[in-house]
Parts: C-alpha cells; structure tokens; sequence
C-alpha cells in the first residue's frame, strides 16, 4: 500500500515514530494509502532544516524566488490530472471539479504570489526637504502553515505561495484527513529544484503536529485555515507567545434572495452556492432568506434542479455531488438533520445517506438537503454544519432579513440577489461579513482581501494583504 511520506530537508522521510495512520477514500469507505503519524520530532527536524534554509532563501532577489515558484507551477500543470484524480480519491469531490475548479486554482496561487513578489514595493514618506521616511519590508523567518481538508491543495498553496515568496521558510501541515496531494506537491518541489529546508511538510494529527507547530518558540507565525474552536486553541497558544497570527475560520452564509432578482442566474448560482463540492467550502450559502413573494416559486424551481443533481462516484464524469469527507463528518452531518427535525424542520428533499450501486456501495454519501419551517436562531440556523445542507426561511423586509443574517457568531461571507442597485449595495454596507457577492457567488480575484469577522477569523490573506502578513515592517528615518 501506498505510503505517504514526510518533506524535510528537501527528502522524502518516514516519521521518526515510524507509525502510520489508515488513509480513506471516503467514496468507498476503504483504506487505500497509509499517513505519517508524525510527532514534535519530525516538527524538531523541519523546524532545524527550515532554520538553516532561512539565510540563503531570505537573500535570493525577488526574481530568483519568482523563478523557481514559477517553474513549481508548471510541473503542476504537467502533473494536473495525477494530482487532480489524487484530489478526488482523497476527498471525495468530483473529477470534473478537482480538474477545472481546484488544480487549477491552486497552480493559480503558486503563479500568482510567485509573480507578485516581483511587484511588491514599499512605502516612502518625505517630511518635506528636511528629512525622508522609506520603510523596509523584511520575511519573519520560519513560519507555520496549516490547512483543512475542504479544498486540500487549494488552500495548502494558498498559505504557503505568500510566505515563500516574501522570503521565509516553512514548516506546513495539511489535514491528516486530506494529505496525498500535499505529497504530490512536494514531490514536484523535488523536481523543480526548490533548495532543501525551504518548504517542510509535515503529515500527523493536529494535536500532535499542529500543535507542535503553533507552540514552537522558532516559528514565528502562523497561518491557519479551520474550524473557529482550533482557532481558538491555536490563538490562545501563540498569542502570549507573540506570534503573528493569521486566522481563517468557520461560516454560516447567509444566501439573501429578493423577489426582483434575476431569477434564472439566481436559482443556477444557488444551486452551485448550496451544494458545490458537497457543500464543503466555507462560503457556501446554508442559510438561503427569499423574499415571501417569491419563496413558493423559489421553492419549487429549487427543489426540481436539486432532483436533476447526480450523486455518486466521484470519478463519474456525470456526478455533480460526490461523497463526504470521513466517517466522523458524515456522521456529524446526519446528526444535524436529526436535530433540524427535532427543532420543527420539515425536510423538502434528501435527508438521507445514500449507498450507491457498485464500487462506492460502501462510501459516505448524503443527499442533498433541503429543510424549511425553522426559526433563524435555532441551533440547525447558527451553528456550522459545513455538509449538503441548506434551510429555506422566508422575509418580508430588509431590516428583518439582515437581523437573521446577522444573528450568528460568523461573518464570513454573503450572497445578494436584486435588480435594485441601490438595495444592493445598502445591503452590502450594513451585512457583518468580510466578503459580499451581489448576482454572483465564488467569483474570486486572488488580488482581494479574503477573511472574515467576528467568529470567522481575524486578519485578511490575498494580494498584497498576504505578502504583507508574512514580512515584517522597519521603518528608517533619515535627516536630509
Ligand atoms: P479543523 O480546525 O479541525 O482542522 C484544520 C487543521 O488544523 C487541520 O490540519 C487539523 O489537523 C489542524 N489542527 C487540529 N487541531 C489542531 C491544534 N490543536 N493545533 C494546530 N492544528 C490543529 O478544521 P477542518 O479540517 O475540519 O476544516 C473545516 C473547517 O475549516 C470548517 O469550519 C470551515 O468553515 C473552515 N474553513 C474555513 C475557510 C476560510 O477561509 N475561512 C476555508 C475552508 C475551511 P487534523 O486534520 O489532523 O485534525
């Protein structure tokens, strides 16, 4: 069987433990390749490698980073649908969308920081003919990346592009659940001849590894996309520790639709904003508000696209939902419905889990599911499901529409749909997110500043925001 395998010091290694954990394929229930169950020792020796990279790496001119980060991202494309298919068995997302949706977005952000460096310049400020301000930026050092298992090489290389091309080193960890293409990576890293120690992954358990990575005094930041308990755990390790901290976290989006929309390009998004990659993206839309006046129509339209949606093997080229993750976060899942129930929901359509026919007879496979009939703050409303699973509430005005959308613990992202382009963009003031969408959902620029407020994070990644975060600012003064 197949053995993943640590990235330390540009080789390929086996834990110091030398103990593996089972790797799924979640579409068929069954083990298919074995992870590092690595500890704080193999942290220890990436931590070492990367210190010792830091020197040559940090001096490199921006246009010999951008060279080898450019080089990295056409072995990418090379390698796109080996990595793409490992994507998909290791997720369970369908072929179709590792291969036109996350690859390529990942080999996008290799590219797209990898280039950037070229441009990034700092700030000068002239206190008339007497004196002149400029202000140096500088990488940190070692820095820390750790990533979920939703969009697994995406926001793997959406972390660690920034940090390497300002200059630092870095010790990263991909979810235990979701850790083949992480390797797959590094293994084109091998090819395009990234020097030693500059880029350490390291496979294992977040409370080992992760943990590992956060309290460790050498590594000086961290940047972490997950659930908002970890963040919670990872902030109150390094905060004290004076860490800088990048924090992307958990959502209940709100999906606003008013009866003057667009109503076709409205109900295709929704679709896409409800169930993409089974729901398991942190800007879906659970929460879906219409306007009364449309909300039969909406209803019945809705319900009839999701009939169309195929659901089955994830290497189907016709399935548009494919299975879930692990075990734990199908079960999670199921729970939630169970509980929709208990809270007075009724279930439009799906609910269930499903066996299909054949080789994934014994995968996690869930319906997509549609529930109404429940209150905005019950806890089927507030609390992240992060599965195929939206509600429908109806509204009669804005002010009660931003209320419900405003009355969870996150703020991550919004979808608007209305033809009135003044609600919209009134709307868009007055929502507590980081990110608005009007007539559009997932339309992403990697220029934008990406996060959100309350519970859903601290802190903004893309564009110059990230290059920002992983450089730290001198500011020299000098009499004229
Ligand atoms: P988790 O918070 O469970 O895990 C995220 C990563 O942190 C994993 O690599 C995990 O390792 C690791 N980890 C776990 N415990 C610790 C610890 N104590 N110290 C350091 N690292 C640790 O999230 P999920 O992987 O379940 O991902 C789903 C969550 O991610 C959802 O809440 C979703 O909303 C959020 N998310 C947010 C996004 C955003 O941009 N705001 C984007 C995508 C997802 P291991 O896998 O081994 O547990």
């Amino acid at each position: 069987m197949q053995k993943i395998l640590n990235y330390i010091n540009g080789e390929l290694l086996e834990p110091v433990s030398k103990q593996f954990m089972d790797n799924f394929d979640p579409s068929t229930g069954s083990v298919y390749s074995l992870i590092p169950d690595s500890d704080e020792r193999d942290v220890e020796l990436a931590v070492k490698a990367a210190d010792e990279a830091y020197e040559n790496w940090s001096s490199f001119s921006p246009e010999k980073r951008s060279k080898i980060m450019v080089r990295i991202s056409e072995l990418m494309e090379k390698h796109i649908d080996k990595l793409a298919e490992a994507e998909t068995v290791d997720q369970g997302k369908p072929l179709w969308l590792s291969k036109t949706g996350e690859i390529p977005r990942a080999i996008s952000n290799i590219r797209f920081f990898g280039t950037a460096i070229e441009h990034f310049a700092s700030e000068a400020h002239p206190m008339g003919d007497h004196a002149i301000n400029y202000t140096v930026r500088t990488p940190i050092g070692v820095v820390g990346c750790i990533s979920p298992w939703n969009l697994p090489l995406y926001l793997f290389t959406w972390k660690i592009a920034p940090a390497l091309a300002t200059g630092n080193c870095v010790v990263a960890k991909p979810s235990e659940i979701t850790p083949m293409s992480a390797y797959l990576f590094a293994e084109i890293c091998i090819e395009a001849g990234l020097p030693k120690g500059v880029l350490n992954i390291v496979h294992g358990l977040g409370p080992k590894v992760g943990s590992s990575i956060v309290s460790h005094p050498n590594i000086k930041a961290i940047s972490f996309t997950g659930g908002t308990k970890t963040g919670a755990e990872i902030a109150r390790v390094a905060a004290p520790m004076f860490k800088k901290l990048s924090l992307e976290l958990g959502g209940k989006n709100p999906n606003i639709i008013f009866a003057d929309c667009d109503f076709d390009k409205m109900l295709n998004e929704t679709v896409r904003s409800s169930f993409l990659n089974q729901g398991e993206i942190c800007l879906c839309g659970s929460r879906i508000f219409i306007e009364r006046p449309l909300y039969e129509k909406f209803k019945t339209a809705f319900i009839e696209k999701i009939k169309q949606q195929i659901l089955g093997d994830p290497l189907n080229e016709k399935t548009k939902i494919g299975a879930i993750v692990s075990e734990p976060h199908f079960q999670k899942i199921l729970s939630y419905i169970e509980l929709a129930k208990q809270e007075g929901g009724t279930i439009l359509i799906g609910g269930n889990n499903v066996k299909p026919e054949g080789r994934c007879a014994n995968g996690w496979f869930i319906e997509p599911t549609i529930i109404e009939g429940l209150s905005y703050d019950c806890r089927t409303n507030q609390e992240e499901i992060f599965g195929p699973v939206v509600t429908l509430t109806p509204f009669d005005n804005e002010e009660e529409v931003l209320m419900m959308a405003n009355s969870t613990q996150y703020g991550l992202a919004c979808t608007v749909w209305t033809e009135n382009l003044t609600r919209a963009h009134r709307i868009s003031q007055k929502i507590k997110s980081g990110i608005v969408w009007i007539n559009c959902w997932l339309l992403r620029d990697l220029r934008t500043p990406f996060g959100g407020v309350k519970q859903s994070g601290v802190g903004r990644e893309g564009g110059w925001e990230a290059l920002r975060f992983f450089t730290e600012q001198k500011n020299i003064c000098v009499k004229l």
